[in-house]
């Protein structure tokens, strides 16, 4: 049987994955005006002072220009909207091309001069952090930043038979930066992610029906004042159908409340199967649901009324090995230029009101009077 599914872990995942989003595209931004002056600054300092050798100058901003490059493009994605990737794209590049810096720097002086590798410690340890900062979506994005351009450096260095001794101590400030890092980082989001889901979890359980996974009254009603706000602008015409099971609570009397319960979670599955995405459902009452239909004229609404009775009516279900088939009645009201919510509503009542009247397992069109 065909139940309607809970969306709570949807929602979480969602909120999270925007929560998420939304810390990324703060820290590129931040993070690339930082960078900017930070390695600008760095630079100038380390040439004015003449802390290393001249000639080595024009070779260290050469390899300080895929750093520029990211920041560039981290920036220019912030102001002007290009290139467009995600935040955690421009935190990717701007954290491989900061530690392959950091770490190509150091391959220089050890290559140049040796006595000077001691000096790249601190600004080692100091962009270490920063990449740290940048895998903010946890370890395998700081096996991407941090521990591949380390390995390659080290392979490197094996190979051009660099002084790895001397190189080797040169490594515990960053190591040791990069694990308070992490482990700070781990657990502010473990804190952060929690208190998003919680927070998720209550707006949900706020604006759901917890027996079928739709949205309740109380969530609907801002989508229908929306919806009403639009119809007032523009020309755009919509449809409200309000549908109540038939003698629903026959169903409960012979088979008992759990069954009644399941034929309701049925009937949200199969009415939502009915519905285009932009349409809404809600669980209006006990056995009542409203349909939100934008765009869509009377006919266009009787069509989509007369879909979902046939849904129920043409179809039995299985309710604990049990066949039973459910139909439905349904009023369909237009909305008409100028009205208000609560006379639609009573449109569409009235409406199903004549339908069942009539015979009931049928759709009924409201009039304008
Ligand atoms: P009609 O065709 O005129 O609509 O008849 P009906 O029996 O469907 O209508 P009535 O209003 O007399 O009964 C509605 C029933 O719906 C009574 C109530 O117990 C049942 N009901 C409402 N909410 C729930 C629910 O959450 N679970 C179950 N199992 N039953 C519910
Ligand atoms: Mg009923
Ligand atoms: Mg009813």
């Amino acid at each position: 049987m065909n139940t309607a599914r809970s969306p709570v872990a949807a929602d979480c995942q969602q909120a999270l994955e925007t929560y998420k989003e939304r810390m990324e595209s703060g820290l590129q931004y931040g993070g690339a005006l930082l960078l900017l002056v930070t390695v600008s600054l760095y630079q100038l300092s380390h040439s004015y002072f003449h802390v290393h050798r001249l000639e080595l100058g024009p070779t260290e901003w050469l390899l300080r220009l895929p750093l520029f490059t990211a920041i560039s493009m981290a920036l220019l994605n912030h102001w002007v909207g290009w290139p467009r990737w995600p935040a955690r794209y421009f935190l990717r590049l701007m954290g491989i091309s900061l530690s392959t810096l950091a770490l190509s720097l150091l391959y220089l002086f050890a290559s140049h001069e040796p006595i000077r590798v001691a000096q790249v410690s601190d600004a080692m340890t100091i962009a270490f952090f920063g990449a740290t900062v940048f895998s903010l979506r946890g370890f395998r994005e700081w096996l991407l930043i941090v521990l591949l351009p380390v390995s390659c450096f080290w392979v490197l260095a094996l190979a051009a038979e660099l002084p790895v001794l001397t190189l080797a101590p040169v490594f515990i400030g960053p190591a040791l930066i990069m694990l308070v890092t992490g482990i700070l980082l781990t657990l502010a989001r473990r804190v952060a992610f929690e208190g998003v889901i919680t927070r998720e979890k209550l707006n949900v359980i706020a604006t759901t029906d917890p027996l079928t996974g739709l949205l309740n009254r109380r969530a609907f009603m801002p989508l229908i004042r929306q919806e009403l706000a639009r119809a007032l602008r523009s020309d755009n015409r919509f449809s409200i159908i309000l549908a109540d099971l038939d003698r629903f609570k026959k169903v409960n009397d012979t088979w008992g409340h759990e069954a009644g319960d399941l034929v309701l979670q049925e009937t949200a599955a199969r009415l939502q199967d009915c519905l285009r995405a932009q349409d809404a459902l809600c669980r209006w009452g006990g056995e009542e649901f409203l349909i939100l239909l934008p765009e869509t004229d009377a006919a266009g609404a009787m069509i989509v009324a007369e879909k979902c009775r046939q849904q129920m009516a043409g179809l039995a279900m299985a309710i604990h090995g049990i066949r039973h088939t459910q139909p439905l009645s349904l009023g369909v009201a237009e909305h008409l230029r100028g009205e208000d919510i609560d006379p639609l509503i009573i449109r569409a009542d009235e409406a199903l009101y004549r339908a069942k009247a009539r015979g009931r397992n049928q759709a009924c069109l409201a009039g304008s009077d």
